[in-house]
């Protein structure tokens, strides 16, 4: 039993996304059924715009509907310091932490070779070409703390010293609020490598 072909053509495509199985893709085809012509348009429109008008800054590699991106016009944010995170949504976060001083590149991924990412495949090279026309002091790195995260920094570590340029990457330890009691022994091991003076 299946229903008419433009709803079945529908449930198959929400489908499509992350986390979306047949059961929910089914209800938000019948939300949307039900939805007003206005809200539907609006987001038909919204979807094709994220396409269109979408695009990577050729400076920061921030998604952005400009270029260069906001970010990289602001001119009070810190011109001597970069700060790298592997996607633009990280790079969010670090924002909303510390709106307005920072700049960032966007690396785009991880160096992970068992899926067959090197270097090359992500905006490494991009990076050292940055630091060396922008006269880049301090970079800040801020890649996941796995394998992968870990292999990238040290990468870039390498490549990036020789240049002069102060390399750092952000602490990994015990969250704020959180309790010791429930934190993995390679966490404690990190929060005590990391430990500083009161
Ligand atoms: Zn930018």
């Amino acid at each position: 039993m299946y229903y008419p072909e433009p709803i079945e053509r529908l449930i198959e495509n929400l489908t499509k996304l992350p986390g979306i199985g047949r059961k929910t893709a089914t209800r938000l085809t019948f939300f949307l059924l039900n939805s007003k012509r206005h809200y539907i348009s609006e987001l038909a429109q919204s979807l094709l715009d994220i396409r269109e008008r979408i695009m990577l800054c050729s400076v920061c590699f921030n998604i952005t509907d400009v270029d260069p991106c906001m970010i990289c016009r602001d001119e009070r944010r810190d011109k001597s310091t970069l700060f790298v995170v592997e996607e633009s949504s990280h790079m969010m976060v670090v924002e909303s932490s510390n709106p307005g001083v920072y700049r960032y590149h966007i690396l785009h991924g991880v160096i992970n070779p068992i899926e067959g990412i090197g270097p090359e495949e992500i905006k490494i090279n991009e990076l050292k070409e940055r630091i060396l026309k922008e006269g880049i002091k301090e970079i800040i790195i801020a890649t996941n703390p796995n394998i992968e995260g870990n292999t990238t920094a040290h990468y870039i570590n390498e490549l990036i010293k020789p240049l002069g340029v102060s390399v750092t990457r952000i602490a990994s330890g015990v969250p704020i609020g959180g309790d010791i009691i429930y934190i993995d022994p390679l966490t404690i091991k990190s929060s005590i490598e990391n430990r500083r003076k009161l």
